[in-house]
C-alpha cells in the first residue's frame, strides 16, 4: 500500500510549507541516488519522498489530497509528464569507422514505462510491486545508433527519446553517445587532416616519380617532383577524413623519407664516385658564417 504523503516526510498534516521543505531536503541528502544508485530500498523510498514533497509543496495539489487521499492518484497525475533522464554511454571505434560512419546496436541501461502497472504505477488500488509505484523500471535495452563519419575521441552524439523513460508515462530523455577512436598504426590524425610518412628511393626523389600511396579510404597516387628532398610534406587534398559537419574531407599530409642504397659493390660504388664528378654538390656552404658561434 502507498504510505501516507505526511508520514513519507515525517510531518505533521498541519505543517507548514517551510517545514514541508526542510524535512524534504533532509531526506533527500539521505536517500539521493547519487548516493545510494545501487541500492534498490533507497531508490524507492527517494522516488517516494519524492512524489510526496511534489504534492505537498503545492498548496493546489496538497489540497486535493487532503481531500481525495491517494485515490485520485494524484501523485502519478502530477508527476506525469516530466521529461526522463538523459542517459550517457561511451562507445570504442575503430578507426575505419570514423572513415565511413557505421550504425551500431548498443545495450543501454535506463529507465523504461513498467510493463506490469502500464507505467501508471498502480495496480489495482495498490502501489506497483513491480517498479515500487514509480511507473518506471531498470532495464537493458537495445538501441540503434547511427555514428557519422568524422567523430573523434571525445565527440558526443545525442540520440533524441532514446534516454530514461520519465515517470508515469513522461517522455523519455536522450541518449548521448561518447566516442572513443582507437589510433591507427600509420595514419596519424590531427581533426579532419591526416599525416604520415612515406619511404621513396633517392632515384624517386632526383628524377620525380609518381607513386600510389595508402589513404584512409583506399588508396592515391601521389606526385614526387624531381628534387624533393627529405622530410619535405607533399599534401593530397581531399585525402584525409571526412569533416564532422558532413561538408567534405580534411587533407592528407605525405612526409617523405629518402631511401639510400647500402652495400655498393665496386662497379656501383664507381658509378656513383663519376656521378659526383659530374654533378658537385656543396651543400653546408651557408653554413660556414656561423662557425665558432656568430650569428
Ligand atoms: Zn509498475
Amino acid at each position: 500500500m502507498r504510505r501516507d504523503y505526511y508520514a513519507v516526510l515525517g510531518v505533521v498534516s498541519t505543517a507548514e510549507l517551510r517545514e514541508v521543505r526542510q524535512a524534504y531536503r533532509r531526506l533527500a541528502r539521505q536517500y539521493s541516488p547519487d548516493v545510494n544508485f545501487w541500492d534498490a530500498r533507497a531508490r524507492d523510498l527517494f522516488g517516494e519522498i519524492e512524489e510526496a514533497y511534489r504534492v505537498l509543496s503545492d498548496p493546489a495539489a496538497r489540497a486535493m489530497y487532503d481531500q481525495f487521499g491517494h485515490a485520485l492518484r494524484d501523485g502519478a497525475a502530477l508527476a506525469a509528464g516530466r521529461r526522463g533522464e538523459d542517459v550517457h554511454v561511451t562507445v570504442q571505434l575503430e578507426f575505419a569507422d570514423v572513415v565511413r560512419g557505421t550504425s551500431l546496436r548498443l545495450e543501454v541501461p535506463r529507465f523504461s514505462p513498467c510493463a506490469k502497472c502500464g507505467a501508471t504505477g498502480v495496480v489495482g488500488d495498490a502501489r506497483c510491486p513491480s517498479c515500487g509505484g514509480r511507473g518506471v523500471r531498470r532495464a537493458v535495452d537495445p538501441v540503434s545508433v547511427t555514428i557519422p563519419a568524422g567523430v573523434d575521441s571525445g565527440s558526443q552524439i545525442r540520440v533524441r527519446g532514446e534516454g530514461s523513460a520519465g515517470p508515469f508515462g513522461g517522455p523519455r530523455g536522450d541518449l548521448i553517445v561518447s566516442t572513443r577512436v582507437q589510433e591507427h598504426p600509420f595514419f596519424e590524425r590531427k581533426g579532419d587532416s591526416i599525416h604520415c610518412e612515406i619511404p621513396i628511393s633517392v632515384w624517386e626523389a632526383i628524377l620525380g616519380a609518381r607513386i600510389r600511396v595508402p589513404t584512409p579510404s583506399g588508396e592515391a597516387v601521389l606526385v614526387i617532383p624531381s628534387g624533393t628532398t627529405g622530410g619535405q610534406v607533399l599534401r593530397l587534398r581531399g585525402q584525409g577524413l571526412p569533416k564532422l559537419s558532413g561538408d567534405g574531407l580534411g587533407d592528407l599530409h605525405v612526409t617523405v623519407r629518402i631511401e639510400i642504397p647500402t652495400g655498393l659493390d665496386s662497379r656501383t660504388h664507381e658509378l656513383v664516385r663519376e656521378l659526383e664528378r659530374l654533378m658537385p654538390l656543396e651543400p653546408r656552404t651557408a653554413l660556414e658564417r656561423y662557425r665558432g658561434g656568430a650569428t
